[in-house]
């Protein structure tokens, strides 16, 4: 067990997630605050009610700077947070619930609290309006408020979240990862094994060094310790000697400032088959990445993290521009756009609540654009089609189960297209139509889709966890969403001899976690996969094992 008190440098092993090297300072993301269990007695409960009732006078007042300091300041999602603990908070038959609860069992008002507040979001969860169902964060979010000012470890004093430093968390939420991109911070530590999780995607995504699966960091670290995140070796160090310091400092000054390779950089096994590798990318900032990184395009844009950035969805012209600036700043390297995936693990701000009372099998992906939002899947074409110019460009689906989700997405597309020519707009006319494999019967019938689309990518993220039934963010699931399991990797290559079959081995890609993974390329490789589009940090490590593996001569072949 190691001593906490013991202001000594502390090394701690998890897993890589974003190669690079933090120093700073921790900034803990959640609070672990310990509820009193003892009874009280009866002349105390006077007080005890005093307590809580200044504790909520406390929490209204400082309901701006709580927010602002735990969800970012001024962004939409915190506007809208603010709301609603603002409604929470005046909810007066709840503080009647407390203090009645405080009065008749003699407990502290934290016990009495936490309790009610279980309660409000087990009636929050059994709802089956997602919204309202949503909102049971929220909730247990305002009574961790109110339990820090209880016990004076109110997170709005905390020292707010600064530029250069290391936030550390028990779980992996987006919402933290976008809150430390947006202040700078230099590092990311969580001890969440959640690695293929969307927080995880987006720390790659931001070149953000981070390190998961770090057992006990949250005991061991306090917040405004020192900390050491090096991303490379997935090793986090709290309160590292003045000679650890140094010795990082100097690593990190010789960090490599990434060359800008203006050709795409060719990769190939060791018995010479051609490798493509694209850039998986969630905003135009990480354009220069695939530079960077000598790769062959964007395969993979996740066009819905616009919405992660400020909760709201971009309208058409916003788009526009955003795709606009990509297809031009990509310089003639094929981009691939993904359409809003939007629903289960991926709501944000305006676009919550709709998904459904199982939301990783309900209404997400293309199923939310047929089921509900037409309009948005319509406008997003527009925007896509008018961007493309004279460019060949990639629309890629999301989701995708059956075949009557391909054709359908391309009759939308036909109608988007002609519509636009009536207005006398430009559009792209050359455009590569692509479907997602993420859901095990569209695997199953890969030939068909195939026979209706220019290409598949595998999203063996999502593929991986409908295959297992193990959710992708379940921490307490995840030795199940493993890709080396004999029966996923029998999948991978049922899928591939499929495509094979028909000739079209050349159209399929690989644009999951797994790309860039270096346990798994191998594996793909000898399946006859020859097209990855991975995450951008991860190329290196990507080359070098491809550079070091010989396939089987599979049937695929580099497009
Ligand atoms: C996937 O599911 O593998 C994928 C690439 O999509 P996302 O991770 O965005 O769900
Ligand atoms: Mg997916």
């Amino acid at each position: 067990m190691t001593d906490i008190s013991q202001k000594q440098e502390v090394r701690l092993q998890g897993i890589s997630i974003c190669p690079g090297i933090g120093m700073g300072r921790v900034h803990k993301m959640d609070l672990d605050i310990l509820i009193p269990q003892d009874e009280i007695d009866i002349s105390q409960v006077a007080a005890e009610l005093d307590r809580y009732s200044r504790a909520v006078e406390t929490a209204r007042r400082r309901l701006p700077e709580h927010v602002a300091a735990v969800h970012g300041e001024l962004s939409i999602e915190a506007q809208a947070i603010f709301q609603v603990h603002e409604a929470i908070l005046s909810d007066e038959s709840f503080h009647t619930r407390v203090r009645n609860r405080i009065a008749a069992e003699q407990k502290r008002a934290e016990f009495c609290l936490d309790k009610e507040a279980a309660a409000l979001v087990a009636a929050f969860e059994a709802m089956r309006d997602p919204y309202l169902k949503a909102r049971n964060e929220d909730i247990r979010d305002m009574a961790d408020n109110l339990l820090g000012i209880l016990s004076n470890r109110d997170r709005s004093l905390y020292r707010p979240m600064a530029r250069g430093d290391a936030i550390i968390s028990r779980h992996l939420h987006s919402s933290s990862v976008i809150l430390a991109q947006r202040v700078g911070a230099g590092g990311f530590a969580s001890e969440s094994r959640a690695l293929s999780s969307h927080a995880a995607i987006l720390l790659k995504g931001f070149g953000l060094p981070s390190v998961g699966a770090v057992s006990g960091l949250l005991d061991v670290a306090q917040e405004g310790d020192r900390i050491i995140v090096e991303g490379t070796r997935g090793l986090v160090i709290v309160r590292p000697s003045l000679h650890t310091e140094e010795e990082y400092r100097q690593q990190k000054r010789g960090e490599q400032v990434p060359v800008f390779f203006p050709e795409v950089m060719p990769c190939r096994t060791a018995d010479g088959i051609a490798v493509s590798l694209r850039a998986n990318m969630e905003n135009p900032e990480q354009i220069h990445l695939m530079f960077a990184n000598g790769l062959d395009g964007i395969g993979l844009f996740r066009t819905e993290f616009m919405i992660a950035q400020d909760g709201r969805l971009p309208s058409e012209d916003e788009q526009y521009e955003v795709y606009q600036r990509v297809i031009h700043e990509a310089a003639g390297r094929f981009v691939i756009f993904r359409t809003f995936d939007i629903g289960a693990d991926k709501q944000w701000g305006a676009t919550r609540g709709c998904a459904g009372s199982n939301p990783a099998l309900g209404i997400r992906g293309i199923r939310r654009h047929f089921l509900d939002e037409m309009g948005e899947l319509r406008s997003q074409l527009r925007a896509l089609l008018r961007a493309g110019g004279d460019r060949q460009i990639g629309i890629l689906i999301p989701l995708v189960t059956t075949i009557d989700d391909v054709q359908r997405a391309k009759c939308i597309l036909d109608e988007v297209g002609g519509e636009l020519k009536s207005q006398g707009q430009q559009l792209a006319h050359r455009i590569r139509m692509g479907a997602m494999i993420e859901v095990p019967a569209a695997a199953i019938s890969v030939q068909d889709i195939l026979k209706e689309v220019d290409f598949i990518s595998l999203g063996t993220n999502d593929l991986l966890q409908y295959f297992m039934a193990a959710d992708r963010d379940n921490e307490r699931v995840v030795q199940y969403n493993e890709p080396t399991h004999s029966a996923f990797l029998w999948l991978l290559e049922y899928i591939m001899r499929q495509a094979s079959q028909i000739g079209r081995a050349a159209d399929v890609a690989v644009c999951g976690e797994i790309a860039s993974d270096p346990r798994m390329v191998p594996h793909l490789l000898r399946l006859g996969y020859r097209a990855f589009s991975i995450t951008p940090v991860a190329t290196q490590a990507v080359r070098e094992v491809i550079a070091a593996t010989r396939t089987d001569h599979g049937p695929g072949s580099a497009p």
